[in-house]
């Protein structure tokens, strides 16, 4: 007959095991996926966003924050700088680009602005090629963020994003432009990054620049940041991608949309 401190023992040992079981099944976040990017949290809080970056088409890699901040109520800018008129367009092609600008606006914006920089012949002394100085930019950003007071100014980080040198150029302004507003409280600024895009070299570093609670990290945005709005998302590229040569290709390629593999790249930490 076994004992009854035999039973309890072994009582004991299952009670044991399965705990240490649990602990390490249960998928705890370890240190380096952990989201602080507060941004979600300001959202849900109705704080106002401004878009800030170069390209008419910038939207398009986090279009996901607006359709969170749409659904909110929140206020939202974009300002854009190079004219639709600088790009390689035919006539058609720019007119489908104003479509989805505008689409962008009256869907989620209070307003987008655009500031018509045209490309010209290169001179060193000016912004890489375009005919206004790094001032002229520079005061034209801070009319119009002075003018909407936004809560919060969202941007890529100096080091681009794809390597984009207008990115980098862009960010590194908005630093200088953050020193000079006047409005109180000052806003804060969203850096977005992309740890998905292949090895980050060391110098390149975003996370010794800024706080964690401010680098967005678009693979590994929140759920509700990322692809909650799956639908809502593939409507915003399927605006965009008539005139975005490589939004239309990745939309169009069999797979990628109905695709359980692509929705899952995008739908990461679900
Ligand atoms: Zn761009």
């Amino acid at each position: 007959m076994i004992q009854k401190r035999t039973i309890v023992a072994i009582g004991l040992i299952i009670i044991l095991i399965s705990t240490l079981t649990l602990y390490y099944l249960y998928p705890w976040e370890s240190e380096g996926d952990s989201n602080h990017c507060e941004l979600e949290r300001d959202i849900n809080s109705g704080m106002s966003i401004m878009g800030l970056w170069p390209h008419p088409d910038d939207e398009c890699f986090v279009p996901g924050i607006f359709i969170l901040a749409g659904s909110k109520g929140n206020k939202c800018w974009v300002v854009t700088l190079i004219s639709l008129d600088s790009y390689p367009y035919t006539p058609e092609s720019r007119e489908l680009r104003q479509q989805a600008n505008d689409w962008f606006e009256d869907t989620y914006l209070e307003e987008y602005i655009n500031l018509n920089m045209v490309r010209a012949a290169p001179s060193p002394d000016l912004w890489h090629g375009y005919p206004w100085s790094n001032e002229t930019i520079k005061a034209r950003y801070i009319t119009e963020i002075e003018a909407k007071q936004p809560d919060i100014l969202l941007t890529f980080t100096p080091y681009g994003f794809s390597g984009g040198l207008e990115h980098t150029l862009l960010s590194e302004m908005i630093t200088e432009i953050w020193d000079e507003l006047t409005y109180e409280p000052k806003p804060k600024i969203y850096w977005f990054i992309n740890t998905d895009q292949g090895p980050r070299s060391e110098e390149n570093n975003e996370h010794e620049l800024y706080p964690p609670t401010n680098i967005l990290d678009l693979d590994v945005y929140s759920d509700t940041l990322g692809m909650t709005y799956w639908e809502a998302k593939v409507e915003f590229w399927e605006q965009y991608a008539p005139s975005l040569g490589a939004l239309d290709t990745w939309m169009n390629t069999p797979g990628n949309l109905e695709g359980n593999d692509r929705k899952e790249y995008f739908m990461r930490h679900k």
